[in-house]
């Protein structure tokens, strides 16, 4: 169990859900992007989400730094019930949380040469007190994500993918934040240039002292960065644990089969492939009992009715799932 003072961010029960006309007049159904989850990040750590695509970890990455407004739940901050915080409120905490996105194209404003876009938060923020200063921090935070100095006068569309997310990273460094949400920062580049910009992100971690929340649906990815990973399937998380062990012995049906699907690089050795059956159902009507049991190939009667409570496995490792319900008997909890 981590100590208090270690935590980050604490995430309770946090609900996103977004109200669609009902049948009848006066009446709403909901996507339940995110659905009831909990977790911490600790300081310094790359806590990785991982799922397919319309499980919700996107919404999640951005209900945590509030550009989706959470139906419910609580987000704490480094100590900072921010939670209920309205767009002012939560100005100073945006210095402390950071967003790098998928698409650096569309996030950097074309019209600005990059000088501007990575100079633009510092003086949201107060950060610098002349001109000298801030050309200091630019050109100093263009070479450490491994740009020149030349670039500060240039346009994104002059960039390649690469290049522009290096640009996003730089623009996220320059308000010194504590955490940076990355949502899929590598997944619209070639494979070459993906471990180029997780190289970098690694570095700039070390150097700047971050925590990265690392939003992704590549497991490979996920693995090669995080420290501890969840994964998450119909808005909830379904299995967390530390990297090494969620890998190895994966728990969770969904994380087998998803694991399973992961290529090898020896070509030689056996894989058993977990093939699962249909897509994934609605968020606006998910499945009762555990979200999972129409696609999971060890489903039993219970997983129809009763969703799975949260069982502890180790100490860095929990799942939900039916399966574990003896653990808990044993562990008389
Ligand atoms: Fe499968 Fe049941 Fe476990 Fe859900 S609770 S993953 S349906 S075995």
């Amino acid at each position: 169990m981590a100590d208090q003072r270690d935590i980050l961010l604490d995430v309770e029960d946090v609900k996103i859900y977004y109200p669609v006309a009902g049948k009848k007049f006066g009446t709403a159904d909901y996507v339940k992007a995110v659905d009831g989850v909990s977790f911490e990040v600790r300081r310094g750590e790359v806590f990785g989400i991982v799922g397919e695509s319309g499980c919700g970890k996107s919404t999640l990455g951005r209900g945590i730094c509030k550009l989706e407004r959470p139906t419910s739940g609580k987000i704490i901050l480094d100590g900072e019930d921010i939670s209920t915080y309205h767009d002012k409120q939560m100005r100073p905490v945006r210095k402390k949380v950071q967003m790098v996105f998928q698409d650096p194209y569309a996030s950097l404003n074309p019209r600005m040469s990059v000088f501007d876009i990575i100079a633009e938060p510092m003086i949201i923020h107060k950060l610098v007190k002349d001109k000298a200063q801030m050309e200091e921090r630019v050109l100093d935070l263009l070479r450490r994500v491994g740009l020149d100095d030349y670039h500060a006068n240039r346009y994104p569309h002059e960039f390649s993918g690469g290049q522009r997310q290096r640009i996003g990273i730089a623009r996220a460094l320059a308000v010194q934040p504590s955490l940076i949400i990355a949502d899929e920062p590598v997944s619209a580049l070639d494979v070459s240039i993906q471990a180029q910009v997780l190289n970098l992100m690694n570095k700039l971690k070390k150097e700047f002292h971050l925590t990265y929340i690392f939003v992704a649906h590549d497991l490979s990815v996920v693995e090669h960065i995080s420290d501890r990973v969840g994964v998450m399937y119909l808005g909830n998380f379904v299995e967390v644990g530390n990297k090494e062990s969620l890998y190895t012995s994966p728990l969770h049906p969904y994380t087998q089969a998803l694991l399973s699907a992961v290529p090898v690089p020896d070509p030689t050795a056996k894989k058993e492939r977990v093939i699962l059956e249909g897509s994934i159902p609605s968020p606006l009507n998910p499945p009762k009992g555990c979200k999972f049991h129409t696609r999971c190939p060890k489903a039993m009667e219970c997983c129809k009715t009763e969703a799975p409570k949260r069982y502890q496995v180790s100490e860095d490792h929990y799942v939900y799932c039916h399966l574990y319900d003896d653990i808990n008997k044993k562990n008389n909890l």
